[in-house]
């Protein structure tokens, strides 16, 4: 086990992002397993969901004559367009039934304004609305978070960032996330800026092994 102070952040692992998803994330089935080797290690789990409604300002299909992976102003802010995703209530919103959701203390939801997207879990992306998932944290004495899951290049980049920003401790577990690398090297320029802003970078195994467990 970790000490007490250290929380597990789950961040997105939801139908729509494995690779037989709306939003495809290559790979992103093969965090699963990695993640529910992990999970027994810490004492505080906590998930986000990306959760929108159907009239989101992020899908594509939702502005006239524009396609996914174009970049469009929503609000002031530079928004790409996506394909419709992780819309509230269907099931490629949901957890993924193989990820071991038992430990998982409390999902925080994100992207629920159709007026503004939200990578990370902390903070839409204008940092207007917090999801409260920083002050519930802190209230529960954690100092120090490790984030996985989907994708590298925006949830979970934004969602170390915010961390950071926070004042807690985070640490990127590189072999349990993937990216999208919408343009080739993304993923590798996130991890650069993750690790520029403050994140440790760990392995799932060197993480285990810290923690007292079998890889
Ligand atoms: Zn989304």
């Amino acid at each position: 086990m970790l000490p007490a102070h250290v929380a597990l952040i789950l961040v997105d692992l939801q139908y729509d992002f494995l690779p037989t998803g709306m939003l495809p994330v290559p790979e992103g089935d093969r965090v699963i397993p990695v993640a529910n080797t992990l999970i027994p290690a810490y004492r505080t789990v906590v998930a986000t969901q990306d959760w929108h409604p159907a009239n989101h300002g992020s899908f594509a299909a939702n502005h006239p004559w524009r396609k996914p992976g174009q970049v469009i102003e929503l609000n002031g802010l530079s928004q790409i367009l996506w394909p419709i995703h992780c819309v509230q209530g269907t099931w490629g919103a949901e957890l993924v039934d193989e990820l071991d959701q038992q430990t998982i203390t409390r999902i925080f939801q994100k992207g629920t304004d159709p007026e503004i997207d939200s990578y990370s879990g902390f903070y839409d992306n204008g940092h207007r609305k917090s999801t409260g998932m920083a002050e519930w944290l802190k209230e529960r004495g954690i100092t120090e978070v490790h984030v996985l899951g989907l994708a590298t290049d925006y949830c979970v980049k934004f969602t170390v960032l915010d961390g950071l920003q926070e004042g807690f401790a985070v640490t990127l577990i590189r072999d349990a996330t993937r990216g999208v690398d919408l343009t080739e090297g993304d993923v590798d320029r996130a991890v650069v800026d993750m690790q520029g802003a403050g994140a440790q970078v760990q392995t799932s195994s060197e993480l285990l092994a810290t923690a007292g467990l079998e890889a």
